[in-house]
């Protein structure tokens, strides 16, 4: 009871933290030039032990990300970069997100101590002075751990700056503005032969007017730019290792990722961002050219998604909203990742939560009038009320019990269809809309 208690004490006090640097905003144009830096990590890890290894740094030409917001406002993240101005100590840019390496930690071979590797990238707006960047990781309590630091010069030669044209097709879907004040979605093609690209061309345009046909998507259209990169794969398809079927394709994703079937990953994290970054991105989707069920997110990196199953726009739709909004997974059932939410621990995600207080809920807003929590599952059926009832439903983030989402049904559990964001969701959603695309600056 009191270690609980001192755990969230601890989450408390490192969310206040966090909002006590979003308060001290920080002038782009006096710590950022326009360009942004891109660095590849090697993150080796086991259960218990993680180890970062810097790869190549490469320069991108523009930065496209918030440039208001430079410390990250959310307590998002299983993983975070933040970046420090040397000459003055100050933090001048923070970002968090999750890894592969963050499910892997939770997963039996990692208990047992086998090390595995995974490549990703990090990016942030190209500081005008000497910086340092941090590399964190939460434990299991929440608090922010710094597992590797370096120093830079952005004028180090080594820092790679050739042009970011790799000779792939760049598809315009929609442009509405300047990508530093919008949401900038990239869609990268996997698994297209050459004589495939209209058919990726069509698909990228079908996940578009999807996601504008639902909410919060749909009242936000004009705070979006829309593009898709094409890149040849020599072979059609993609892994299917549990099938013993293998395809040579642009960016090796796989099914089965974590010994899951319908987890679907890459594990080129430096591939990945290097075939993005051809386009202003903040976003990036990956549309596999499969008719087999599948997808998958880390959450504020990327995510994948097959094309041509009967429900492939709805699961992209689910997985882009894990990953531009940090959601979790509403529906309860097995996964190999253990305890990744362990008992006792306030998850971050901003749907689900193990809170039962009216007065402390994180969607404390948001509640129906004089709803009980926890709310019984035929609560308000006997006015046909239940669809619009906000309240702790039991069961979410694979959990059947303690762990509460907000409605009965909702997108990101099983409610694919009809296709619906819950009322929290939408607002989590809207709200990460509006940090790559303030209204303000309009
Ligand atoms: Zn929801």
């Amino acid at each position: 009871m009191v270690k609980n208690l001192l755990r969230i004490l601890l989450i408390c006090w490192s969310i206040v933290s966090m909002e006590c640097h979003a308060q001290d905003s920080i002038a782009y144009d006096a710590f950022f030039q326009d360009q942004a830096l891109r660095i590849e990590l090697f993150l080796f890890g086991t259960g218990s032990d993680l180890k970062v290894v810097p790869g190549k740094i490469v320069q991108e030409p523009i930065w496209p990300g918030p440039r208001n917001q430079l410390v990250f406002p959310f307590p998002y993240g299983k993983n975070a970069i933040r970046v420090y101005d040397l000459d003055s100590d100050r933090l001048i840019y923070s970002f968090g997100f999750d890894t592969l390496y963050s499910e892997y930690a939770t997963t039996e071979p990692a208990s047992q101590g086998k090390w595995k590797a995974f490549p990703i990238s990090v990016r942030f707006p190209k500081p005008k002075s000497r910086f340092r960047i941090e590399f964190l990781s939460r434990r299991k309590d929440n608090h922010w751990e710094t597992i590797w630091s370096e120093s830079m010069k952005p004028s180090d030669k080594n820092i790679r700056r050739e042009g970011v044209d790799l000779g792939d097709t760049v598809f315009e879907l929609q442009k509405t503005g300047d990508p530093n004040d919008r949401l900038d979605l990239v869609f990268l093609a996997e698994g297209y032969t050459d004589s495939e690209k209209e058919k990726f061309h069509a698909d990228a345009q079908r996940m578009t007017q999807y996601m504008f046909e639902h909410e919060p998507f749909r009242r936000h259209r004009g705070k979006f730019n829309v593009s898709a990169v094409f890149r040849p794969s020599s072979e059609s398809g993609v892994d299917e290792p549990d099938q013993r079927r293998y395809r040579n394709t642009a960016l090796g994703a796989s099914f089965n990722t974590l010994e899951i079937d319908r987890y679907l990953l890459t594990d080129q994290g430096h591939t990945l961002r290097e075939y993005a970054a051809q386009v202003p991105y903040d976003s990036v989707v990956v549309l596999v050219n499969s008719k087999r069920y599948g997808g998958g997110a880390i959450c504020l990196d990327y995510c994948v998604s097959t094309v041509d199953d009967p429900k492939s726009e709805a699961v992209f739709l689910h997985e882009f909203a894990h990953s531009i909004a940090y959601l979790a997974d509403e529906y309860i059932g097995s996964v190999t990742y253990n305890d990744i939410y362990p008992e006792g621990v306030e998850p971050v995600e901003p749907n689900i939560t193990r809170e039962l207080d009216p007065a402390k809920i994180k969607w404390k807003d948001a509640l129906t009038t004089g709803v009980p929590l926890p709310t019984p599952k035929d609560f308000g059926a006997a006015t046909q009320e239940t669809a619009s009832i906000v309240g702790a439903f039991e069961g979410g983030g694979y959990l059947k019990t303690g762990m509460y989402r907000p409605e009965k049904s909702c997108a990101m559990g099983s409610g694919l269809d009809p296709f619906r964001f819950c009322i929290v969701c939408e607002k989590a959603i809207e709200q990460m809309i509006e940090y790559y695309a303030p209204s303000t600056d309009k």
